[in-house]
């Protein structure tokens, strides 16, 4: 199975409750920032730029498992900022699976073969390891030799530990989806569990010649994605569909709502326009209609992970043929 059991019966469970409750704006994955330190500086962050100012503050722990509360996501998506520099991050995972979250730990994995001792291995975490590409292009994105290497030593020791392992790989313009085949064929070859892949969004405060228009990004993902699914993607199908241009979707940015030291972020892991105190207040006062493709300029070239993956899961149970596609695809 793509994912774990305990995975999809946890998400099954939780959509007919939400049903079953009538709502309609509920959230899946919660990206959760404990802090925005970080021991890298990357050329396609967009956090370093919009927090400069608070940088070096991080959420408590309490602040972290009372957020997980309000939102009551049953997913935790630990990201930043490097979160194994958050000095209590072995107990914000320990925290976490008491309450029966599942866990994803995103990293650069500087510090992940060090951390391994700390984590425990079981199927409600995962790690997710950034890779954007073999060594030259990874390295220069990440601003410093030798980190494919230190990646590629902490993934196969993670695995050898019989830890889940993902990647996450941004794919950018100058991205080129030969050598990220040889990637991919390369981390299946070492055990890779799932691969994320997702295009670069065009944060206002970075180089806007990284980013890709959505004709690119379709472009790219046809070559990348359309042969027949060989690699093991983390990404649902029909979401690979979307990013190919063959199905239109509206993003959920209430979804995968993302808090850091500032609040709730609004409107979207994207977009910053403000924070706001509460999880509730995120829900009840973001106008939700101002924003996607056509609403707002800056949604225009979007057509990112984490705004329109939420939307295939979603509209999926409504559709039959796109469920049948997803129970197929997961049992793969
Ligand atoms: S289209 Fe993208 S940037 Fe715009 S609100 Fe949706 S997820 Fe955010």
């Amino acid at each position: 199975m793509r994912f774990p059991i305990s995975l999809s019966l946890d998400l099954a469970r939780y959509f007919m409750k939400k049903r079953w409750q009538g709502e309609e704006r509920f959230p899946l994955v919660l990206m959760l920032e404990p802090t925005h330190q970080c021991n890298l500086s990357c050329a396609g962050c967009g956090r370093i730029q919009e927090y400069r100012d608070t940088l070096g503050q991080s959420l408590t722990l309490e602040e972290c498992l009372d957020s997980v509360t309000e939102c009551g996501a049953p997913i935790v998506t630990l990201t930043g900022g490097e979160p194994l520099i958050y000095p209590p991050i072995f107990e914000l995972v320990e925290e976490l699976l008491h309450r029966h979250k599942h866990i994803i730990l995103c990293s650069n994995a500087i510090l992940l073969e060090k951390s391994l001792d700390r984590l425990p291995v079981t199927p409600r975490l995962t790690l997710s390891v950034h890779l954007d590409g073999l060594a030259p292009l990874h390295e220069r994105i990440l601003g410093r030799p030798g980190l494919f290497h230190t990646a590629i030593k902490a993934i196969k020791e993670a695995k050898a530990r019989g830890f889940r392992v993902c990647t996450n790989t941004t794919i950018y313009k100058e991205s080129d989806t030969r050598e990220i085949e040889i990637l991919f064929s390369y981390l299946a070859k070492i055990g890779v569990d799932g691969l994320l892949v997702s295009p670069a969004y065009s944060f206002a405060a970075v180089d806007a010649e990284m980013f890709l228009s959505r004709e690119e990004i379709q472009d790219k993902f046809t070559r990348l994605t359309g042969n027949g699914m060989k690699f093991r993607f983390s990404n649902t199908p029909l979401y690979l569909s979307f990013l190919r241009g063959e199905r239109q979707y509206e993003c959920t940015p209430w979804a995968n709502p993302t808090r850091n030291t500032r609040g709730w972020r609004a409107p979207c892991y994207q977009i910053l326009d403000g924070h706001y105190p509460t999880f509730q207040e995120l829900m009840e006062l973001t106008p939700w209609e101002r924003y996607g493709v056509g609403r707002d300029p800056r949604c225009d070239q979007c057509m990112m992970h984490s705004g329109f993956e939420p939307t295939a899961v979603r509209q999926a149970g409504h559709r039959p043929k796109d469920l049948w596609q997803l129970l197929r695809w997961n049992l793969s």
